[in-house]
């Protein structure tokens, strides 16, 4: 338990030296940063990753690709990305002749991450994908089989492992701060706005699970550091409102873990949550909003005693803290804290949850 418990801090130090620059001296450094195209000039491209390349040490934008002529030419000349450095859907497989692109970022819609992904990595280029990875379980295992063909790098976008608060309660969970974790309660939900693609399982893959709900997963298995031995999941979904016709509203599930640590996890489409609670032996740890953008609030009980904790403002937020890390993995020649491996063991799990949830039973694992 000690070993393993130093060993997860020891990690998490390791990546955090990377996520402040600390992992190389000066005359280590290349001197260009690592190139990034965007591909999808949606709102969170947009609005959350485009504008922090400014905060990056070691990522900068050269492409973006994009169906709408108009995107290209406004977000062109906001960024001053030239006219050979933008590409439209059709024309994508030229970026493997561009080299300021090193890695291609897939913002897209679901269903579309393992194609981009994979006509990225066969192009030559290193891959950063969004949440969640893909909408399979053999779809990420083509997208990790085709980065490992080309010998490329690949990310998935879980910001939240660069976020303060959030590599905090790792490190406290797992080094048995609050006592030995016991249970862990874990909910993200939204009233989600009709007519948008989300809603169309042909694009989305699924409901609350694979666009909110992954945080509840993902932070039950973050703040545990283990996988899932049993899931058991149940659904709610009113299927006569129009923005449940073909996805799931709201989908709670239990999973158990091989220490017996249980966490019990909300996923929903029209109720608000974002938090989480690490349940020990000892007390608890809580943090309500736990994975929003900002303003993370963290509250510590411990043998009785409640006590709010509060972190310096960080140099690099979460959003250009990820971009960097995967910059710095190129330039050192690391693996990604969350790499390809990390979203295939979310969708194992999604994949298990639905399963569950339609067979009314709980599901085994394998190892
Ligand atoms: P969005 O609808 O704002 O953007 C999607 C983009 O894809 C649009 O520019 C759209 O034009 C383009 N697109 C290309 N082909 C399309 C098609 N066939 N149908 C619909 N749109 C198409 O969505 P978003 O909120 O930016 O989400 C994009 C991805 O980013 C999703 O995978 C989502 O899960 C992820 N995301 C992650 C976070 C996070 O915090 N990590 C936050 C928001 C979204």
């Amino acid at each position: 338990m000690i070993d393993s418990s130093r060993r997860a801090i020891l990690a998490s130090l390791g990546a955090g030296m990377m996520l402040s620059g600390m992992s190389g001296s000066a005359a280590t450094r290349p001197a260009r940063k690592i190139g990034y195209a965007i591909v999808g000039l949606g709102s969170y491209a947009t609005r959350q990753i485009m504008p922090n390349f400014a905060r990056c040490d070691h990522a900068r934008l050269v492409a973006l690709v994009s169906g709408t002529p108009a995107k290209l030419d406004q977000y062109g000349a906001d960024y001053g990305i030239p006219r050979t450095h933008r590409y439209s859907y059709a024309d994508f497989d030229r970026i493997r002749d561009n080299p300021d692109i090193d890695i291609v970022y897939v913002v897209l819609p679901n269903s579309l991450h393992a194609e981009y992904s994979i006509r990225a990595a066969q192009a030559g280029k290193h891959v950063m994908c969004e949440k969640p990875m893909a909408v399979s379980v053999a779809e990420c295992e083509a997208m990790i089989a085709a980065c490992r063909k080309a010998g490329t790098k690949l990310m998935i976008g879980y910001r939240s492992r660069f976020e303060p608060y959030n590599r905090l309660a790792i490190d406290l969970a797992r080094a048995g701060h609050v006592g030995r974790t016991q249970i862990i309660t874990a909910d993200h939900g939204f009233p989600i706005r009709p007519d948008q693609w989300r809603l169309d399982r042909l694009l989305s893959g699924g409901g609350s699970m694979m666009d909110i709900g992954i945080y509840s997963l993902n932070a039950a298995r973050y703040l545990s550091g283990e996988e899932p031995v049993e899931v058991t999941a149940v659904e709610a979904t009113d299927r006569s409102d129009p923005r449940f016709h073909t996805v799931e509203d709201k989908i709670n599930f239990l999973l158990r873990f091989p220490s017996g640590i249980i966490a019990n996890c909300v996923s929903s489409y029209s109720s608000s949550h974002n938090g989480y609670r690490v349940s020990g032996t000892q007390g608890w740890i809580d943090m309500e909003p736990a994975t929003s953008y900002a303003g993370q609030v963290m509250t510590i009980r411990k043998d009785g005693v409640t006590a709010p904790r509060t972190l310096p403002a960080p140099a690099k937020n979460q959003f250009a803290g990820q971009l960097d890390h995967m910059a710095e993995c190129i330039i050192s020649g690391a693996t990604p804290i969350v790499a390809g491996e990390e979203g295939l063991a979310d969708l194992r799990v999604i994949e298990a949850i639905y399963r569950s949830a339609a067979d009314g039973r709980s599901i085994r694992m394998s190892a």
